[in-house]
């Protein structure tokens, strides 16, 4: 049975229950609005662990844009019913107040891995990430954290906040779940019309022409991924970018792990995008 929990400590109490019989507890943060990406977390979770919450909040404190937090969709009684058949045990969504109370005076900062790309572009986004990851670790007492790759510079954030804190805590990314057409699923895709939906998938579908150029030495790639990109029918392009795939500086020589990973508008939706090279 799925139980859905709002404070902290009915989900402790039950928590602790938990570990005291030996089991290990996976947890999968989210925003809501659950998609077939969301629940392929939530299955990997249930694949290695005993208990599985998924946590449900939307959370201020990563929205440098308040339209982008008002206009953010709230779905929690269809996502629930999407996380019952998985076996979930606990949906854990706390209201604002539950997770920052009066008198909430504490912020987790992060140089390195979160400065260049989203976080230069989304200044305190992946502060309120460090934030309220590491609130939701010490809240559900986790052993086990499941990511996805798709928002693959906040899954090294999350990685180095675990090491940087020692939080117990194991950080497992998963694979991106995409549309047939190549499209990142996003809850963000539900903002696009018809027509921007069908232009979207011009975001892979380039990146991954650029991933195979660039392998292939051609200096060039960038660029014409991004006029593709514009050609396609996206507003603007914010970035597009080849990496070191774990500390995301940029990219010197193909002898290590890259990640080309990309950020551009459609319809007023920022779309965010990453493959390995
Ligand atoms: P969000 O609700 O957008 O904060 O996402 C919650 C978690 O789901 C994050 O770890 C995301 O990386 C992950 N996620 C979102 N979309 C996908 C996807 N298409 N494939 C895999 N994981 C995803």
């Amino acid at each position: 049975m799925t139980q859905i929990i709002r404070t902290v400590a009915d989900l402790r109490a039950l928590v602790r229950g938990w570990k005291a019989a030996g089991d290990v507890v996976g947890v999968v943060p989210t925003m809501g609005a659950l998609h077939e990406g969301h629940l392929s977390l939530a299955r990997a979770a249930k694949a290695d662990c005993a208990r599985v919450i998924v946590t449900i909040f939307v959370n201020p404190k990563q929205f440098n844009n308040p339209d982008d937090l008002t206009k953010y969709p709230r779905t929690e009684a269809a996502d629930a019913d999407l996380l019952r058949p998985l076996g979930v045990d606990v949906i854990f969504a706390p209201s604002p107040d539950e997770v920052y109370p009066t008198g909430f005076a504490t912020a987790v900062t992060m140089a390195g891995v979160a400065q260049p790309l989203e976080g230069a572009l989304r200044p305190g986004h992946f502060d309120g990430v460090a934030t309220v990851v590491a609130k939701l670790f010490g809240m559900t007492m986790a052993d086990r954290g499941y990511f996805g790759q798709k928002d693959w510079q906040q899954l090294q954030v999350v990685k180095r906040l675990v090491r940087d804190l020692n939080i117990p805590v194991w950080v497992v990314g998963c694979e991106t779940i995409r549309e047939a057409d190549g499209l990142a699923m996003s809850s963000r895709n539900a903002q696009l019309s018809i027509a921007g939906r069908a232009i979207a998938p011009a975001l892979f579908v380039a990146m991954t022409r650029a991933a195979a150029a660039l392998r292939a030495g051609d200096a060039t790639a960038l660029a014409t991924c991004q006029t593709e990109v514009l050609a396609a029918g996206f507003e603007r392009v914010e970035y597009i970018e080849l990496r070191d795939a774990s500390s995301l500086d940029p990219a010197e020589g193909l002898d290590r792990p890259l990640r080309l990973l990309a950020a551009a508008w459609l319809q007023g939706v920022r779309l965010i995008d990453n493959i390995p090279l």
